[in-house]
């Protein structure tokens, strides 16, 4: 089986964001950027499932700028085998994200697509859910762990107040919750042998996808910044104070 393993370059989630001053999206000029976090799960849980003798390969693939050959980098040196660079001149939206993987997959035809259930910069959730629907394959997502079966896959679901364990045919598209796993560090060793490993480039116009924008920011503003509290110097005055000043109870 070759598990194909889409990651995507975000901001470093250590990075405190700012909104650029004309308030059209935020500050990307020099901010460190890495492997969306869920990205990371996903390709641990690949090299996993390949060292338990359940596939052959795992290929990582990004949707991007050429920078996000970097985050191709990270993946390869984690244990990826190869890389895919889908180079656009935009940030593409999930579905033309979706578009872009289901020609990949047209072309690997992967067992096994693994995600992040999402992107830390946009909170999409929505581009795993869009391909298993473009390529008609079933999809279980926000795994929190992951049995490979010889017909499928059998995936536990963090849902509100519980866990749900599905079953689903192969090939089959699985996002990833925060607790599948604990993604590994590269090694300096990692990281010199992954400049070597094979990294394949394709433009949109190359698998016939459209990647025009369908949707417009108009505007990115900060939360509200928080007003100072107040200390009280007693119970009855905090239950006074919600009674008659915030009206809460
Ligand atoms: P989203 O639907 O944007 O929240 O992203 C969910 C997951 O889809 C991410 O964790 C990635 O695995 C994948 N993904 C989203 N955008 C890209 C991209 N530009 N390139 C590669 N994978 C992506």
């Amino acid at each position: 089986m070759k598990i194909l393993v889409p990651v995507k370059r975000v901001i470093d989630a250590n990075v405190k964001v700012r909104v650029k001053s004309d308030a059209s999206g935020v500050e990307l000029a020099n901010i460190k950027m890495a492997m969306n976090p869920f990205c990371e799960i996903a390709v641990e849980e690949a090299l996993r499932i390949r060292e338990a003798g359940h596939a052959e390969e795992v290929v990582v693939v990004s949707a991007g700028a050429s920078q996000s050959q970097e985050t191709l980098r990270t993946g390869l040196a984690m244990g990826a085998d190869r890389g895919i660079l889908l180079e656009c001149e935009h940030d593409p939206e999930p579905l033309a994200v979706a578009k872009l993987l289901k020609a990949v997959c047209d072309k690997e035809q992967p067992g096994l697509v693994i995600l992040g259930k999402q992107a830390i910069d946009g909170d999409n959730n929505q581009t795993g859910q869009m391909l298993a629907a473009l390529l008609g394959w079933p999809v279980a997502t926000f795994a929190s762990r992951i049995e490979v079966r010889d017909d499928g896959f059998r995936v536990t679901r963090e849902v509100d107040g519980g866990l749900e364990a599905v079953v689903t045919k192969r090939p089959a598209v699985i996002t990833v919750d925060l607790r599948l796993n604990e993604p590994r560090y590269a090694s300096l060793p990692n990281i010199m042998k992954a400049k070597k490993k094979p990294v394949d480039k394709y433009a949109p116009a190359d698998l016939g996808v459209d990647i025009t924008r369908r949707t417009e920011v108009l505007k990115v503003v900060e939360p509200p910044s928080r007003k100072a509290g107040v200390k009280v110097s007693s119970a009855a005055e905090l239950v006074d104070k919600l009674r008659n000043e915030a009206k809460v109870i």
